[in-house]
């Protein structure tokens, strides 16, 4: 799109993973676009409501008392059809035929990449909000959903270790992340695990099982691992099998947290990076910004080309994993 073009009327959609949080963020995209007199529109669905013209006309009243809820009153979907430029042509005209010519997309890496065909292929610039629980999206410090997921995973964790103070067990508890393991390493570190595995570290599983074996032996096998759902070794079954193989004698729990994680209302932290992310979100589109990731780096609001926020990975640094080591020591 030319950048002379002067967006007038927004569609906003969630995509892809759930997020608390996106609530907050439709909210914030929503008050400011009419702040500034635009037209507001919301889309159903993710790509889904674009390809089925399922997009109505939002006004300030729409978004009341929705900042403290979880889930999406968008919804959110997976749709095939986006994959296909067929598809994203009935969804650029379905968009077309009500002026509609600016995208805001809240939503994971693929919903980017959606994202980034549709705006390069049409003329209708698009812009990113980071909503993932995971946090795996280079270009942002925060992600919308993932304060509340940690704070999900810890609350639960905290009454996990209790019953296993009580009983002197081990318990291995699974935590979300597909291919990353920040929610792992913030939950553990905030519960005190003794063991954090996560898919961006080498876990060497014989030093894990011999240390466990030692414990054992004193009969105090009182221990918490929290490993991420991706993890090699198949997540929190995948170790408790090879723990029991190696320890028979072991009385090892399994816990798996999973879709817990993504409900409930979401944290400070998320309602107000979902706030100031949405309200930046208009503003690029006002300001010719097109076609980035609205993220946060060091408190200061940070785009992304779209492109980049794709492909690149989180790295989780040596310095968390020595940390992780030590106060476990
Ligand atoms: P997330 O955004 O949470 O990573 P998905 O990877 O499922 O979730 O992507 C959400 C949607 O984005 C997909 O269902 C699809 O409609 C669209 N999408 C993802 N990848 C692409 C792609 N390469 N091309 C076109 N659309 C895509």
């Amino acid at each position: 799109m030319s950048k002379k073009t002067q967006v007038t009327k927004i569609g906003v959609l969630t995509s892809g993973g759930d997020a608390p949080g996106m609530n907050a963020a439709i909210r914030a995209v929503i008050r400011t676009g009419n702040y500034y007199g635009l037209e507001m529109f919301g889309v159903m669905r993710g790509y889904a409501g674009l390809v089925e013209d399922d997009i109505f006309p939002m006004d300030n009243r729409s978004v009341a008392n929705i900042i403290q809820r979880g889930g999406t009153i968008l919804k959110t979907a997976r749709c095939k059809e986006f994959y296909e430029y067929e598809g994203r042509k009935i969804a650029y005209e379905n968009l077309k035929k009500r002026g509609i010519n600016g995208l805001v997309v809240i939503g994971g890496d693929g919903s980017f990449n959606g994202a980034q065909k549709f705006s390069n292929e049409f003329d209708i610039p698009c812009i990113g909000l980071p909503g993932t629980i995971d946090k795996d999206i280079a270009g942002t410090d925060f992600t919308i959903g993932f304060d509340t997921a940690v704070n999900t995973a810890i609350e639960a964790i905290d009454k996990i270790r209790d019953t296993m103070d009580a009983h002197d067990r081990l318990f291995i508890v699974e935590v979300m992340g597909r291919d990353a393991g920040y929610i792992a390493l913030h939950s553990g570190v905030g519960t005190g695990a003794e063991n954090i595995l996560i898919p961006e570290a080498e876990t060497d599983m014989d030093q894990l099982v011999a240390s466990l074996y030692e414990k054992e032996k004193r009969k105090k096998l009182v221990n918490l691992v929290v490993v991420t759902e991706g993890d090699k070794y198949g997540g929190a079954s995948g170790v408790a099998k090879i723990v029991k193989e190696k320890i028979p004698q072991a009385d090892v729990r399994v816990c798996i947290l999973g879709h817990i994680q993504r409900g409930g209302a979401p944290s400070s932290l998320d309602r107000f990076i979902a706030s100031r992310m949405g309200y930046h979100a208009v503003e690029c589109l006002l300001n010719g910004t097109h076609n980035v990731m609205v993220g946060i780096v060091n408190n200061h609001m940070h785009y992304t080309p779209l492109n980049k926020a794709i492909k690149a990975k989180q790295k989780i640094s040596e310095d968390w994993m020595k940390i992780v080591k030590v106060l476990a020591s």
